[in-house]
């Protein structure tokens, strides 16, 4: 058989990783060196070199979006679909798995995954109903807490509490909340992952199940794993799977998140691999790689790695300075359609930026100028509100017991039913520990509600019945046109909203509609026993957020530092290069987080392939006031002679550099080009032009709410906020 193919467009370093014979391998290499093209290699190579069945190899990815690319490509090497191959997350592997042995898990066979939203919404129900003061037990705070225990293996009887009374409570908060999930058969994220590990630790035939089947463990960006993933693939792999790891230490970005980097030397120890480097990057300029080298050169504490290229010298990265959040946004598009105007696609083009909020104006300029774009992370799909709503429904016809899913539709729309008479339902599900749908058709029976709210409540519960029998030989998406067209959401959103929103609204139902239509259940839920409601229940769960926009279509890329991983694009541009934005605020508080900004950073800027900008802003609002910023320091890393900063819109500013602009035109009136100064009536803004002088100086104004201006001078009554 000629695999040939499947060698091809390899180096030594990568065909060796993709052949190696015996033992586990560890692929240890700088962004864009091929880590995941030999990963996705090796799949093809054990598949059809050493006719292994797809069955017995498991891969594990970042994302679902990855994990749906790996699997593609893994097909187009092979010419066939890998039926059988099991590729995913942690997160949608365990899912699969405590489908299959839900009860051996000690879990309802209908069991739902919370997601973030509904978990902290949980979390604050669970401090209320103990009477505690929110103040002091933040619900966030709570949450992260719980969070990290978990990650960490612990349940709330592993936690030493030191009989301080604060981390006594904080134990019972997580021990009730696990009790109100138990009951309402809800899993949260870091219980997937714990829930599996605990099934294959204590259960010794199905961990033998598992071991048995998967001859191969093939993970990608392991250096983002945390503890609980590391014992999970330890537990699989047991004595006898062979484990090929690849990951790079410099793109260690999920700390924050408790990702472990030490997972790359403990694995090196525990199994002591092959070690195999690759230093070829065959993705980005000579420029980009070269300048990306040198900012992540600033960290101590690195394996350390060479990086080289064949590839061009290419342009130089550009930096632009902008008085505002707004002309960075303008100057960005600006470039876009450049890059569309010379013939470029607009999938080519990626805005990067630290923090979600900040999309909001780049959204802007790009709907302004009529450029599709694409936002990933942020508001997501499956978490607007009347996706949340509609799928509630679904979860409760599905699971009666999921309490999350009762509280958010029992009056959505309203049906007359006040937060008393749920107080109420409550109070009756506590007492008897069942779940809210329990407690209240209990309580409709009994007549234990007054005349008017068990009319109401007997009407939900009647809807939630009829649901049930309406759709129990349906299809998924004639399912969810039930609940949508039943629960009548859309004439609830038109009823309370402006039309164009609740039109929006109604646009997503539909379109949430045509997902539920169009949904392929993936061959190995099916074989694993999954119905198509529970695997389209979990999707939407796990993988909001991959499903926005349309897919086919040709837009902008605009997403987060984080969620850029792994990926690659011909234009990159990475915008609020300040210090507080990038890095973060936070990471200048906490030891060790600075470090992990500059990987971030390494990470964003070897994203690029051939073009690459940094811009930040003079003054924004951040953390809801303006302010005069300070460019980021990981600006000043760069090598200068890598660098061209583009020269700003307005001539008379002075320098290059990377400090504070200051212009000389209005200097003499107290008025420096960027300043941020306030106006009575048009609010504060950014001082973008002067003219004149004396009582006929003028000065242009970029007010932040009400636009550019031009003021004379005298008159305008400014008053100097920096
Ligand atoms: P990251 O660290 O960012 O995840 P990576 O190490 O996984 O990067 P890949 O995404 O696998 O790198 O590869 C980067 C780019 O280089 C891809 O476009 C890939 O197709 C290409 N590439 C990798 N190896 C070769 C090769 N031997 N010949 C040609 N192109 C290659
Ligand atoms: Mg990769």
């Amino acid at each position: 058989m000629d695999v040939s193919h499947l060698l091809d467009e390899l180096n030594d370093a990568q065909r060796e990783a993709v052949t190696a014979e015996d033992g586990h391998v560890l692929v240890l290499a700088g962004a864009g060196s091929g880590k995941t093209r030999v990963l996705v290699h090796r799949i093809a190579w054990l598949i059809q070199v050493h006719h292994l069945s797809p069955m017995s190899l498991l891969a594990v990815t970042f994302t679902n979006k990855a994990a749906g690319e790996m699997r593609s490509r893994v097909g187009q090497l092979l010419g066939l679909r890998p039926d059988g191959l099991w590729i995913g997350t942690f997160h949608g592997i365990c899912h699969r798995i405590l489908r299959m042995h839900s009860k051996e898990a000690g879990l309802p066979e209908t069991f739902q995954i919370l997601d973030s939203e509904d978990q902290y919404r949980l979390i604050r129900r669970v401090i209320r109903d103990m009477e505690l003061d929110e103040g002091e037990y933040p619900a966030r705070q709570m949450q992260g807490l719980i969070n990290y225990h978990k990650d960490e293996g612990r349940r709330p009887e592993n936690i030493e509490a030191f009989d301080n009374p604060h981390a006594l409570t904080q134990v019972d908060i997580y021990r009730n909340y696990e009790d109100y999930c138990r009951r309402s058969g809800l899993v949260d994220f870091a219980e997937l992952l714990l829930r599996t590990l605990e099934l294959l630790r204590d259960n010794d035939a199905r961990r033998k199940q598992y071991q048995d089947r998967f001859g191969h463990v093939l993970i990608d960006e392991f250096q983002d794993t945390n503890k609980l993933q590391y014992a999970l693939v330890r537990l699989i792999a047991g004595q006898r799977a062979r484990l090929f790891v690849v990951g790079d230490d410099d793109q260690s970005i999920y700390g924050w998140r408790g990702a472990r980097v030490e997972n790359v030397s403990d694995f090196a120890r525990d199994f002591d691999p092959a070690m195999i480097r690759l230093e070829q990057n065959y993705r980005s300029t000579a420029t980009i790689l070269e300048a990306a080298n040198r900012v992540i050169s600033h960290n101590d504490e690195r394996m350390g790695k060479n990086l080289w290229t064949e590839g061009q010298q290419g342009e130089p990265i550009r930096v632009f300075s902008a008085f505002s959040a707004e002309e960075e946004a303008e100057f960005v598009v600006a470039r876009i359609r450049d890059w569309l105007e010379a013939g470029g696609a607009a999938t080519e083009a990626a805005v990067l930026y630290r923090s979600n909020a900040q999309s909001r104006l780049f959204e802007h300029q790009l709907l302004a100028e009529g450029i599709p774009y694409r936002v990933y992370g942020g508001q997501r799909f499956f978490e607007r509100a009347e996706i949340k709503d509609a799928m509630s429904y679904l979860r409760l016809v599905h699971n009666g017991d999921d309490d999350p899913a009762f509280e958010r539709v029992v009056n959505v729309p309203a049906r007359g039913i006040g937060e008393r008479t749920v107080a109420g339902i409550r109070e009756q599900a506590r007492s008897d520990g069942q779940s809210l749908f329990a407690a209240a058709r209990q309580m409709v029976t009994a007549g234990a509600l007054s005349a008017r709210a068990g009319n109401a409540v007997g009407q939900f519960l009647d809807l939630i019945d009829r649901l049930d029998e309406r759709t129990r030989e349906a299809g998924l998406g004639e399912m969810m046109a039930a609940v949508v067209e039943t629960a009548d959401l859309a004439t609830w959103y038109r009823k309370r909203e402006a039309p164009d929103r609740a039109e929006t609204r109604e646009e997503n139902l539909t379109e949430l509609i045509r997902a539920a239509e169009t949904f392929a259940q993936p061959l190995e839920d099916e074989q694993a026993g999954l119905s198509p409601l529970a695997s389209f229940l979990a999707q939407a769960a796990l993988e909001a957020g991959e499903h926005q926009g349309e897919k086919w279509q040709d837009c902008v890329q605009l997403m987060t530092l984080h969620s850029a991983k792994g990926l690659e694009f011909p234009l990159v541009f990475m915008a609020g290069m300040e210090e507080g934005l990038f890095p973060h605020q936070k990471s200048t508080e906490e030891p060790g987080r600075l470090s992990e900004e500059r990987r971030l950073c390494y990470v964003g800027m070897t994203r690029a392939m051939q073009r690459l900008y940094l811009t930040y802003a003079e003054s924004r609002q951040l953390y809801g006031r303006t302010g005069t910023t300070y460019p980021s320091r990981f600006l000043s890393e760069l090598p200068e002679e890598l660098t061209e900063m583009v020269r700003p819109r307005i001539q008379h500013a002075t320098g290059g550099g990377f400090g504070p602009r200051s212009g000389d035109a209005g200097a003499g009136l107290g008025f420096d080009l960027g300043s941020t100064v306030s106006h009575e009536r048009f609010g504060i803004g950014t001082v973008v032009n002067v003219e004149g002088s004396g009582d006929n100086a003028r000065v242009q104004i970029n007010f932040e709410q009400a636009g550019p201006k031009w003021l004379v001078l005298s008159y305008a009554n400014l008053e100097r906020l920096d």
